[in-house]
């Protein structure tokens, strides 16, 4: 790895530190902070992403041709250090930015290219992703989702689940079974697939944090036009695993810069909060804990490095992925944790409460924490990866 920078590249973090420092808004640094968009953030969100797009902050490594800014990992590494430096929010369209957008770049013919990447970056369509179904989560590929061709069209009959912010997605990345007789992986076609097609239901599920960003999607006689398959037909086992690699990336770049953000309000957190006749940090026991958060993020941080240093020499993201994802998911479990041991009771006072802390921020980013080892694929599924792929172990 060559941590060292060009004069470009300093250049271009000099322009994206001026950049946010003039266009956060002036109360952002008090605001509390999350991980993922919430319901209430959706506008500035989408507000937010339409700037950062106009300041040629989004798609860093995207073509010019489609509205991004063509330049390398690098860069997209130093914007997001940059966003951890200011606490800046993410974008609302996220699925789009991390998933869609890049496997569109890889796999799409000229017109979904010219037909999709600008108004993802734009944040004028919001996408999903329909992967899950009930019986098919882990067992991706035991999925039973329907698409049959008819005349120009596909019609597609069945159901997802889990999928997150479809009840305001205008797109969807849709797998699909298009041959039952061919083996699992085989018979699978990736579709583009417009939400606001005739036939389609989605169906919020409500979940522990008392949000409702995913949902249950329902598929009845959907026509989706045949030039919307991504891919090939029975192509989309190879097309879906990608959206998946990216999805894997995308932690590792934006979920290590989330990280520090939130490690960094719960250390604010723990100056403030009154523990055994003292503050918080003065506590031996947690300060430790604090600690070791702050070294494991920074060794996450040079591993997602590793994995830019491989995309910088045109090859693909290793184990790095998935490793990455599994360390994400704990770490970020065992600092929302020792937010709920530093506040003590109070941990427990949600929103709504004039008690609560940081407007019971802390009560559901702990609740909300729970789901990061099921998301974006279990930890379980990412430890046979690692130890099929890493360590040679025989198939699970
Ligand atoms: C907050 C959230 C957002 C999500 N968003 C999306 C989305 O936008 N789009 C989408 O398509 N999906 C989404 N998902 C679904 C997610 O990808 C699945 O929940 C996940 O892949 C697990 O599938 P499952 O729920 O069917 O559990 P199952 O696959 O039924 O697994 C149940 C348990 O068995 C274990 N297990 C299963 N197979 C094995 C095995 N071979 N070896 C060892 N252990 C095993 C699992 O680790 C798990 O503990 C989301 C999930 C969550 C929680």
């Amino acid at each position: 790895m060559d941590f060292s920078l060009t004069p470009a590249q300093e250049a271009f973090r000099g322009e994206v530190r001026a950049w946010l420092g003039a266009n956060l808004p002036p109360d952002w640094a008090t605001r509390p902070v999350t991980e993922v968009p919430r319901a209430d953030m959706y506008e500035f969100g989408r507000v937010w992403q339409r700037k950062l797009y106009e300041a040629g902050l989004l798609g860093i490594t995207w073509p010019k041709e489609y509205g991004g800014r063509g330049l390398t990992w690098m860069e997209e590494l130093i914007f997001h250090e940059e966003m951890v430096f200011h606490k800046a929010p993410p974008p609302l369209n996220i699925i789009g930015l991390g998933m869609a957008g890049p496997t569109i770049i890889a796999y799409g013919t000229e017109a979904q290219k010219t037909r999709h990447l600008q108004k993802i970056l734009t944040g004028e369509e919001i996408w999903c992703q329909g992967y899950s179904e009930p019986d098919a989560g882990s067992d991706l590929a035991g999925l039973k989702t329907r698409a049959i061709p008819d005349g120009d069209d596909y019609v597609v009959n069945g159901q997802k689940a889990w999928t997150s912010l479809a009840h305001i997605a205008d797109w969807m990345m849709l797998l699909a079974r298009t041959d039952p007789e061919a083996p699992k992986h085989k018979g699978i076609t990736y579709f583009l697939v417009d939400m606001h097609a005739p036939g389609i239901m989605v169906r919020p599920l409500r979940q522990l944090t008392g949000d409702a960003e995913f949902n249950e999607v329902f598929f009845e006689h959907v026509r989706v036009p045949a030039s919307n398959i991504l891919g090939g037909v029975n192509r989309g086992w190879e097309v879906g695993i990608t959206t998946l690699m990216y999805e894997r990336l995308a932690l590792g770049f934006g979920l290590q810069a989330r990280f520090q953000i939130v490690l960094d309000a719960v250390i604010g957190l723990a100056r403030r909060m009154r523990h055994n006749g003292g503050t918080a940090a003065q506590d031996p026991v947690l300060r430790q804990k604090l600690a070791q958060l702050v070294i494991d993020n920074a060794v996450f941080k040079y591993t997602a490095a590793r994995a830019v240093t491989r995309l910088l020499r045109g090859e693909m993201p290793g184990p790095e992925a998935s490793a990455g994802k599994i360390w994400w998911c704990e770490r970020h479990q065992a600092l929302q944790e020792t937010a709920q041991e530093l506040m003590g009771l109070y941990g427990q006072i949600g929103k709504g409460s004039p008690w609560a802390v940081d407007q019971g921020l802390w009560q559901y980013a702990f609740l909300r924490s729970r789901a990061n080892s099921i998301e974006g694929g279990t930890t379980e599924i990412q430890r046979n990866i690692i130890g099929e792929r890493v360590l040679g172990l025989p198939k699970d």
